[in-house]
């Protein structure tokens, strides 16, 4: 069966990659179980050239086709910050709650009206000979006032509220947010050229 790395050190992400994928008559294959530790910086201004950079790594290094994403928060009334910092946005060896409640803290005395806000994803599948392909998927939605219910997810989810719905994402079951999120969306317009480059479906 044709292989496919998912090119992450995020469990978050993973998790919902092999969630969002399973149907597809691939054999999925994580970092750990392909022998790949590197872990690529970010150098680069756009979630585009960061994923593409991110993918081509562990591609190489695998001689795998890999799938890698980047992702992240883009507040509006913080003029779209963190965006392409999300990970780093309270310094390197920040947990998602001090991530989070940097966030909060900027969003202080905003209203409720104010607090729009997208998650991004661009999610790349390259090729071991450099080839690529990209796809990106947005959800629209708002920071909550406070942390909601943490059943699932990661990251910000906890203070991201999806639009049309009354919840947090980490307190919608997995299928939910797979669906509406960002990344599903992204992994769903890769599909094509999924199927197409690795001749699968
Ligand atoms: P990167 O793509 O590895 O730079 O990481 C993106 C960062 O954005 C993650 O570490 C999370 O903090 C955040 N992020 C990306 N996608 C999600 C998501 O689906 N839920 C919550 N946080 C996310």
């Amino acid at each position: 069966m044709t292989k496919l790395l998912i090119g992450t050190n995020n469990a978050g992400k993973r998790r919902e990659y092999l969630e969002i994928l399973n149907t597809l008559p691939l054999e999925i294959l994580t970092l750990k179980q392909a022998g790949i530790t590197v872990d690529p910086d970010e150098p680069y201004e756009t979630f585009e050239a960061n994923a593409i950079h991110k993918a081509q790594i562990f591609a190489r290094e695998s001689g795998l086709p890999t799938l890698a994403d980047d992702s992240g928060l883009s507040i509006d009334a913080l003029n779209g910050r963190p965006g392409v910092y999300s990970r780093r946005y309270a310094g390197e060896n920040a947990t998602d709650d001090d991530r989070m409640n940097v966030v909060l803290s900027e969003l202080e005395g905003i209203d409720d009206d104010q607090r729009g806000a997208q998650f991004v994803c661009v999610s790349v599948l390259a090729l071991p000979n450099g080839d690529t392909a990209s796809a990106t998927g947005i959800v629209r939605g708002k920071i909550a006032l406070q942390p909601g219910k943490r059943t699932n997810g990661f990251g910000y989810d906890p203070i991201f509220i999806p639009e049309g719905y009354d919840a947090v994402f980490s307190a919608l079951p997995p299928e939910v947010k797979n669906t509406i999120s960002h990344r599903g969306r992204a992994a769903q317009a890769l599909l094509p050229n999924i199927k197409r480059l690795l001749e699968v479906g």
